[in-house]
């Protein structure tokens, strides 16, 4: 079966799925390979569950007239994603950067969907399965696409735009995350230029923060539309505040919004700013901002009895867990309390990111510091305030014996980690 023809079917069916726990009537299911499984095997189930199409790529599985036998189902999903791209009239913004993207995706979302039908990645579906999944999720009516990309090594950016071809690019920023699969911090900024090199080929537009340098210097010979705080930019976003909110100021318009540490800040600014590009009146923009709440333990303020608790239990790197102790370091409390997780992915920067995130907080002998997980015990040290527990049940032990009171707790761990667990002991 050739690309159009397959991709008839796909017009007839209602979604694309890959897991059969979520099939609806109608869908096209594709069976992937993981690591653990082959989802040759459940073709069939997959039908009885009311799919319309398999498409399959192991002849063993084949059932006459409702399975589709193509030699890779993975490259002919990523194949239908992009032929679907092109038959569309989307603009598609891409985003991608170390720390940031879903957060600012959402607010992206909330901005433009004031004026536009928008569809933007659901959750975190950002690799190379989730991005055909999340153009294949779009419409004819879509009228502006938000893809959020996620990398963890060189080389899959570049791929996930020939898919998306997008016409805009954002990078959050370049930041210690994924360290082991680039090769450092210069393979990250590499890896997410990927993007910029695609706008460059395509002469497409690029969103830029002209606050941060190394972004200004990559982005100059580019197409380019500008925030800044204080530089001759095409947006200007003042009075940066963060209590523990972020606030700032838009075209006379204070906008308040419910996203706690500084660090979310260019989060806000940038969806302003392609608001602003898109022609959304700034009321429109500051009500959009303002009514994001976030979810999923990503800078949550919570409050359980006495205490309030900032959970960032999402994910951690360096760059966020460095944010994430400048924001809270800040904070006016008598009694703060921080419980870190250790961070995954760091490969041979591992223990000197640790030993370095620990260092960052040997002055603040009034913050009670719990750190847990192998990484940091292997590096513990001696200082009265500091604990280190090799797991998460050692942990709670010692927690549950000493619980916080009237305390404003920082919660933040790698995802593996989970350290939302922490909540249930308060
Ligand atoms: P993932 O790689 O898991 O997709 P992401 O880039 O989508 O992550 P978010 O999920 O939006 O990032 O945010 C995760 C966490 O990163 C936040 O809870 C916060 O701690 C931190 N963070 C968000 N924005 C920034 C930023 N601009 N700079 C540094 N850290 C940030
Ligand atoms: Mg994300």
């Amino acid at each position: 079966m050739n690309i159009q023809e397959l991709y008839d079917k796909f017009l007839e069916c209602r979604a694309v799925t890959t897991d059969t726990r979520k099939i609806a009537q109608n869908d096209l299911f594709f069976a992937l390979k993981g690591t653990n499984f082959d989802a040759n095997l459940f073709a069939k189930e997959a039908l009885e569950k009311g799919a319309k199409y398999v498409v399959i790529d192991n002849k063993d599985y084949f059932i006459e007239n409702k399975t589709i036998l193509v030699p890779d189902t993975l490259k002919t999903l990523q194949e239908l994603a992009n032929y679907h791209r092109r038959v569309l009239n989307t603009k598609i913004i891409a985003l991608t950067g170390s720390n940031g993207k879903t957060t600012t995706k959402e607010l992206i979302n909330s901005v433009l969907s004031k004026k536009y039908r928008t569809t933007a990645t659901i959750g975190n579906l950002n690799n190379h399965i989730g991005v055909p999944l999340t153009l294949l999720s779009f419409n004819k009516d879509t009228e502006i696409g938000i893809v959020e990309m996620g990398a963890n090594h060189k080389k899959e950016i570049e791929f996930l735009c020939e898919l998306a071809e997008p016409d805009f690019g954002y990078i959050t920023n370049f930041g210690k995350a994924h360290l082991e699969g680039f090769g450092g911090v210069e393979g990250v900024i590499e890896g997410k230029s990927e993007l910029y090199k695609y706008i460059e080929n395509n002469e497409k537009i690029c969103f830029v923060n002209l606050d941060d340098t190394i972004q200004n210097e990559k982005t100059k010979h580019l197409k380019r539309f500008t925030f800044s705080t204080n530089k001759d930019s095409d947006v200007k976003i003042t009075n940066i505040t963060a209590n523990p909110m972020v606030s700032v100021t838009y075209e006379n318009l204070v906008i308040q919004s419910h996203l706690i540490g500084i660090y979310n800040a260019n989060n806000i600014n940038i969806a302003i700013t392609i608001g602003n590009y898109f022609s959304i009146a700034s009321n429109l923009i500051k009500q959009a901002i303002e009514n994001y709440i976030p979810t999923n333990n990503r800078s949550q303020l919570l409050k359980k009895d006495s205490n309030e608790i900032i959970l960032d239990a999402y994910n951690a790197n360096p760059s966020s867990m460095a944010a994430a102790v400048q924001n809270f370091t800040q904070l006016e409390h008598s009694n703060k309390i921080i419980v870190f997780g250790d961070m995954f992915e760091l490969g041979a920067e591992s223990t000197s990111e640790h030993q370095k995130l620990i260092s960052s907080l040997q002055n603040e002998a009034q913050i009670r510091c719990y750190f847990v997980g192998n990484e940091f015990y292997q590096n513990k040290i001696e200082q009265s305030n500091f604990s280190f527990f090799k797991t998460f049940e050692d942990f709670s032990t010692i927690f549950l014996t000493n619980k916080p009171q009237n305390a404003l707790l920082l919660i933040k761990g790698s995802r593996g980690m989970a350290l939302e667990r922490t909540l249930e002991l308060l």
